[in-house]
């Protein structure tokens, strides 16, 4: 495996970081989860024009354009040959003291890993999911926005012991508001008559990039999509329920807090969307050139 550290391609042993970085001592940094599907990384310039936004509202400068991101993202595939995977971009604050003040690290880390991607298993898309609705409340935006796709996930990671604990694979986390906000890894979106609801961000869930294409791809199929305010009654009473994420793609919700949702089976306008999204991945995003192999530099 070939890791992209520091504008170098090293083999993963050499891919170390210092334990003074503070993406490690304090989870102050900001990363992208990304998928390639058949040598096409789905929607590139979203997940990147993303990672600078993220980097921007921490106020830390990523040490090279987003056109050298996605080149060295590009090149990092190829090195690595893989035609499915996912890669994980993470830049850090870089390593400084002990202290928290982010003045102190001279110079941010960049790190890309490319990985096998571990799929859902297919009885996830047949049967459908439940979920439960996790006690811990989403971060509200006015203490740390959860548009910023931050290495801090905590909050997220309590949600998710809550949905393991309660043997479901994911928890629906609620804003301060007790409105719905988002799942601990991913977007949700719920039918009723024909319409496509998701909450919309100001209620305080990541943009998801999965989120957007289901939006596009909803809207080209002639429905009505409603970025909106939800509370837990509306999804308990939706026709249709789904999660939206990278690493999910779309995966039917058929029962949330014990209340079956619609007939307690994948819905059709979720496994319609589901087949247009897998048409959809393989040509939406960056092709790599796997002849562009740059040569991993000299230990
Ligand atoms: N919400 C959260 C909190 C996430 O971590 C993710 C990514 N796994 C998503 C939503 C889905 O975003 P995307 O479609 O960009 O993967």
């Amino acid at each position: 495996m070939t890791i992209y550290l520091n504008g170098k391609l090293v083999p993963k042993e050499q891919a170390v970081v210092s334990v003074f970085d503070h993406g490690f001592l304090y989870g102050d940094g900001v990363f992208e989860g990304i998928r390639v599907y058949d040598g096409n990384v789905f929607r590139l310039e979203e997940h990147i024009a993303r990672l600078y936004e993220s980097a921007k509202t921490i106020d830390m400068r990523i040490p090279m354009s987003s056109q050298e991101m996605i080149r060295a993202t590009l090149d990092t595939v190829a090195a690595n040959k893989k035609r499915d995977a996912y890669i994980r971009l993470v830049v850090s604050r870089g390593a400084g003291d002990l202290g928290i003040d982010p003045r102190k690290c001279s110079k941010p880390t960049v790190v890309i890993i490319v990985d096998s991607i571990a799929l859902y298993p297919q009885e996830i898309y047949d049967r459908g999911v439940d979920l439960v609705t996790a006690s811990h409340r989403r971060i509200p935006m006015e203490c740390l926005d959860p548009r910023i796709k931050s290495l801090n996930y905590l909050n997220n990671i309590l949600g998710k012991i809550e949905a393991v604990r309660a043997g479901v694979p994911e928890a629906l986390m609620l804003n301060h508001h007790g409105l719905v906000a988002e799942c601990t890894a991913d977007n949700i979106f719920m039918v009723k008559n024909s319409t496509v609801k998701t909450p919309d961000l100001m209620q305080g869930a990541l943009g998801g990039i999965t989120r957007q294409a289901v939006i596009d791809l909803a809207i080209e199929a002639g429905l009505e999509v409603r970025e909106t305010v939800l509370a837990l009654h509306d999804l308990y009473n939706a026709d249709e329920c789904f999660l939206t994420g990278t690493g999910a793609e779309i995966v039917p919700v058929i029962n949330i807090d014990g209340r079956v949702i619609g007939s307690g089976q994948p819905g059709k306008r979720t496994l319609q969307l589901l087949e247009a999204f897998r048409e959809l991945r393989t040509r939406d995003g960056c092709r790599v050139d796997y002849d562009r192999i740059p040569e991993p530099a000299e230990a």
